[in-house]
């Protein structure tokens, strides 16, 4: 694990200003001039930035631009910070809101899709415009936050919706936001007695390690329990000033979870992603989701197969640490959430045997217990507690249904408050 060597326009920079946040946000590279003192570019690639630029905002933190190799087109920083020509292009397949965010929106700045947590959209700012960003319909487009009233808003909205024990704070980067800004919008969170656990996403630990500051850390951890998660997609990612970052929030006793996104190019090859999951590991973030690349307007480049995906997972499953091994999902299209996909591990069943392989390719069979009924005894818990749990699958095993049926099914009758019948 090494420092980062800083890209020469910036080798004279005090180590105090470099060492600064908002110096790294107010010295982003946002245009192709700046961006030519930092990489090699053609007069082609000049032409093609720049109608991409047209498009699509860029931003680069000094430290991670610092990090591209300034002659390979296929550097995996460069390929997630430098727009290309492909973003120019739409797919048949992309869509301007491929999670359906904004439909499942109450109220600016909240999309609530899960019945017990929502993610509260608290800024459209990053410090680095990833060129493969899920939200790029709307992020950098104020570059700013939302307004006080509008986050009074939506606090009001989690304070009037009960089911909520979970609020995800993201943009955006809400780490954009000034401490102070931070603190008076965690705090309003924390003071709403059924939410249970705040979470924050940020990818300030990967592209501005410097915005972690002890100073944050010790704020954050007064709102205990509270979560990060971080976006790490490569190990060049895992320097010395990111390990640092993620150990001055570990010392605060805030759990590090990493959610990288699955593309080509990238990270795309078992062997980048055991170095990734190693790594992460080793400055105690714990690899959580892989994600398998949305379908978001200009990023189809990005995109591998879904067996690409699989093949990492078989990959990694035995051959390291369980915990190293992150959760494979698809972000399913229209809001349906997240959808976590693996390889097969189960051959074959019977009443009374499991047939399972493992990593090596060893089959066994595990037998069933001869008494196999469940000893639920449908306690208050069942009806009361976890009722809002009882939708979907879950409805068919609590037994308040038999059979689901799709909304356009001919033989079905409406159940209001649920998109299926029953
Ligand atoms: S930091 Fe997150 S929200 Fe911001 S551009 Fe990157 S992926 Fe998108």
């Amino acid at each position: 694990m090494e420092n980062v060597t800083r890209a020469k326009i910036w080798a004279n920079v005090p180590e105090k200003d470099w060492n600064d946040w908002h110096w790294q946000i107010r010295n982003r590279v946002t245009n192709v001039k700046q961006l030519e003192d930092i990489i090699k570019l053609s007069r082609q690639d000049k032409t093609e930035i720049a109608r991409c630029l047209s498009k699509f905002k860029m931003a680069i933190s000094p430290y991670y631009a610092s990090l591209m190799d300034k002659s390979d087109k296929k550097c995996p920083v460069r390929m997630q910070s430098v727009p290309t020509i492909f973003e120019t292009r739409t797919a048949d397949s992309d869509m301007h809101d491929p999670l359906h965010e904004d439909t499942d929106s109450p109220v600016y700045g909240i999309t609530h899709r899960y019945p017990d947590r929502l993610i509260f959209m608290i800024t459209d700012q990053c410090s680095m415009y990833c060129r493969h960003c899920t939200r790029r319909r709307t992020v950098g487009i104020t570059d700013k936050r939302i307004s006080d009233a509008q986050i009074d808003k939506c606090i009001e909205y989690i304070k009037k919706t009960k089911v909520i024990r979970d609020v995800v704070i993201t943009g955006g980067d809400p780490l954009t936001l000034e401490d102070s800004v931070l603190e008076g919008v965690i705090k309003k969170i924390r003071a709403i007695k059924h939410v249970e656990i705040i979470r924050i996403g940020t990818r300030m630990p990967v592209v501005l390690p410097m915005r972690i500051t002890k100073k944050l850390a010790n704020m954050l951890q007064k709102y205990h329990p509270l979560w990060v998660n971080v976006h790490f997609n490569h190990p060049h990612e895992v320097t010395k000033e990111a390990a640092e970052a993620c150990n001055i929030l570990s010392r605060e006793g805030i759990p590090l979870n990493n959610q990288s996104v699955l593309l080509k190019g990238v990270n795309d090859c078992p062997h980048i992603m055991k170095r990734l999951v190693h790594d992460l590991l080793m400055i105690r973030v714990r690899p959580y989701y892989l994600y398998q690349c949305d379908l978001s307007i200009g990023i189809e480049h990005f995109r591998t197969s879904i067996g690409k995906g699989i093949e990492l997972m078989e990959r990694l499953r035995g051959y390291t640490s369980g915990l190293a091994v992150p959760t494979f999902v698809i972000d399913a299209p229209s809001g349906g959430g997240k959808v976590p996909l693996m390889p097969e591990y189960m051959i074959s069943r019977s009443d009374k045997k499991i047939i399972i392989r493992n990593y090596e390719g060893l089959i066994a069979a595990y037998t069933e217990p001869e008494k196999g009924e469940s000893s639920c005894k449908k306690c208050h818990l069942c009806d009361n507690v976890f009722k809002e749990d009882n939708i979907g699958i879950a409805k068919l095993f609590s037994g308040k249904a038999v059979s689901l049926r799709p909304m356009d099914s001919k033989r079905g009758h409406e159940i209001s408050g649920t998109k299926f019948h029953a």
